[in-house]
Parts: C-alpha cells; structure tokens; sequence
C-alpha cells in the first residue's frame, strides 16, 4: 500500500477509448476490464461507494441485516455465506449488549461500590466466584483470599455466604447464568493448562 489514497477507478464512457498522452504520476488508468464487474465493490461492502451507477465493480445486493451491498446476485455460495457470518456477529452484538448490561449495575460486596464506576478503570473487573453468585471486583475478592492469617478454608470461601469456591475468575461482565458460567469457568481451565 503506498501513502496515496486509492480510489476506484472510474469507467469512462464507451467512446473514450483513445488513451490520451499519459500523465506520469498515477497512470493506473485501466480499460473497463469486464473481470470487475464480477468482482464485488470492495467499497459498497463496506459502506458507501460514491461511483454508484458508474463504478467499474459489481454491486451486490443489500444484505438485511447489515444493509450494505455485499450479496452477489448469482453466487448464491457466497450470500449464504455472508448471510451467516452476518447473523453470527448480529448475535455476538447482542450478546455484548447484554453482558454489559447486567454487568453495569453490579456492586462489590466488599468495597459497595458498583465495578463499573471503579475510579481506576483497570480495577472494572469481576472476580467471578466458582460456585456462588456474590460479585466482587477481581481487586478485593483476590485481596480477601490472600490474606494469610485466616485458615485456607476461611480463605476459600465467598466473604457473604461462606461456600467454598475453589476459583475466583477474572471477568469483564458479570456471569451469573448457570450455563454461562459454566462456559467461564471451562474457558478459565483451559487458560489455566
Ligand atoms: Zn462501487
Ligand atoms: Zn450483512
Ligand atoms: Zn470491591
Ligand atoms: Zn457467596
């Protein structure tokens, strides 16, 4: 990539054919090759491309969820394809949005302030206990577990209920589902290998 911008070339019309005297700096001026047209427009995949009707590239369809033109109006392979990898980010989106949510509101049981509203924003994290549901920042749950002059047992177990949770896994959202929780915990064990 060089430090120009590139932009897409545009076709000429029909008759322009003549290649006039060539201007030395960007001569990458092409004829309308009919190889682009297949091609999809790698600007309206992404977002707006400002040639429209006259771009040399092929414009596909616009997707419904994304709304940009990237479905290729023969290759139905491809649309499949981009329809689901479409869907698959919608999803990871939402799920985002919820994580976030449920996480916002969350206070520590043992500093009362909300994790998300932490001053310092590294210390906005969870320290997710393995088999309770009592949230703490990742700060204060570590600090209680590694205070040496209470027994392992004492140690291990979560400041409010007292069971024993044998892992405090660092979260950027709150876990509480059963299932997703158990996803956390199987991800923290593979890391942990
Ligand atoms: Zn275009
Ligand atoms: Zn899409
Ligand atoms: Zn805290
Ligand atoms: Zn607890």
């Amino acid at each position: 990539m060089g430090s120009s911008e590139t932009s897409p070339l545009l076709v000429l019309p029909a008759d322009s054919d003549t290649q006039g005297p060539a201007t030395p700096e960007e001569n990458k001026e092409q004829p309308a090759d009919p190889e682009l047209k297949k091609t999809l427009c790698p600007y309206a995949t992404v977002g707006e491309c400002r040639y429209g009707e006259n771009c040399v590239y092929l414009h596909g369809d616009p997707c419904d969820m994304c709304g940009l033109q990237v479905l290729h109006p023969t290759d139905t392979a491809q649309r499949s394809q981009h329809i689901k990898s479409c869907i698959e980010a919608h999803e990871k989106d939402m799920e985002l949005s919820f994580a976030i949510q449920r996480s916002k509101d969350i206070v520590c049981g043992i500093c009362m302030e909300v994790v998300y509203e932490k001053t310092n924003p590294s210390e906005r994290r969870f320290g997710i206990l393995s088999n309770c549901s009592h949230s703490y920042c990742l700060k204060c749950i570590r600090r209680w577990r590694s205070a040496k002059q209470f027994e392992s047992k004492i140690i291990k177990s979560c400041p409010e209920c007292r069971i024993t949770s044998n892992f405090v896994i660092p979260s950027e959202y709150w876990v509480e589902e059963k299932e997703d929780k158990h996803k956390l915990i199987h991800k923290y064990k593979e890391a942990m290998r």
